[in-house]
């Protein structure tokens, strides 16, 4: 608020000197009409402060603007997502189609199996943009599953139930709790993997450790890191992508986080925006709540 306060008073100042300087001007008359324009144009900066003034009560590093909130929702046990929550944005991957040159000519990505697989048309794209910078630097990606409706997690998650005689051994998420329902989540597996079942060793792949170093460069994160899953409450899955937009990526990856504590920074610097007389209509897409367990 001091800040915005200076920059008020430097505001006024400015335009004082203006007006001194056209007043004392000798071709004052002249340029009366561009004058006025000045003066109603800095009037305008000191009074219409929205743009600046959130920009100045916003403290986290990534700027509001930059971050999408359908884009950087949580999905997880205690964030879960409602029933009738479906991306609006699905489409259909397509297996990957090459020139003789080996260009990709359809947009498609290598699949790992012959199921029907759609993600949010933003992280199909991320996902077919990852997939052509590993294959340039030798490797090749493999999508082996990506959105699943509320219904689909619900029958996975009852049938992980049944055959771990009703225990939950946190490889199966609650339906609503599956970060496969933002259509925003894949797992992506190199060609080694395509059919075996996944584990943690996988990590020591290549094509997970370019993944792990390059993901944030296209919007994806490493959804379940190693050393989180006491925050996360969900096993290490080096091959879970995350589609959160490229800015929170990198920050995200950079720093070590994980999403959930990237939520946990969120709120806070929500909770002191809100604070500071920040404007609620502004930050309201990025507050979440968690649907009724179903
Ligand atoms: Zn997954």
């Amino acid at each position: 608020m001091q800040r915005m306060r200076k920059r008020t008073n430097l505001l006024r100042a400015l335009l004082a000197c203006v007006l001194l300087a056209a007043a004392l001007s000798p071709a004052a008359p002249a340029l009366a009409e561009d004058d006025e324009d000045l003066e109603i144009s800095i009037i305008e900066l000191t009074e219409e402060q929205n743009p600046d003034e959130s920009e100045l009560l916003w403290s986290f590093p990534v700027a509001l603007d930059e971050m999408v909130p359908e884009y950087v929702q949580l999905a997880n046990k205690h964030m879960l997502l409602s029933k009738d929550y479906v991306p609006s944005s699905l489409v259909t991957a397509k297996q990957r189609k090459a020139d003789k040159n080996g260009v990709n000519t359809n947009g498609g990505v290598l699949k790992a199996t012959g199921a029907a697989m759609q993600l949010q048309d933003v992280c199909l794209e991320a996902l077919v943009a990852m997939s052509e910078a590993a294959r340039a630097d030798g490797y090749n990606l493999y999508l082996k599953s990506a959105y699943r409706s509320w219904k689909t997690q619900n029958t996975m998650y009852y049938n992980r139930l049944k055959r771990n005689n009703g225990k939950d051994d946190g490889w199966v998420s609650k339906p609503g709790a599956s970060d496969h329902q933002t259509g925003l989540g894949c797992d992506v597996v190199p060609r080694s993997w395509r059919d075996k079942s996944m584990n943690e060793k996988m990590a020591s792949a290549p094509e997970c450790q370019w993944m792990a170093a390059h993901c944030h460069e296209f919007g994806f994160i490493l959804r379940y890191p190693e050393d989180k899953e006491e925050v996360t409450e969900i096993n290490f899955e080096p091959w879970h992508m995350r589609y959160v937009g490229i800015p929170a990526a990198t920050y995200i990856m950079e720093n070590g986080l994980c999403l959930e504590e990237f939520h946990d920074q969120l709120n806070a610097a929500i909770q002191e925006f809100l604070d500071w007389g920040g404007d609620p209509a502004i930050v309201a897409p990025f507050i979440q709540v968690s649907a009724e367990e179903e």
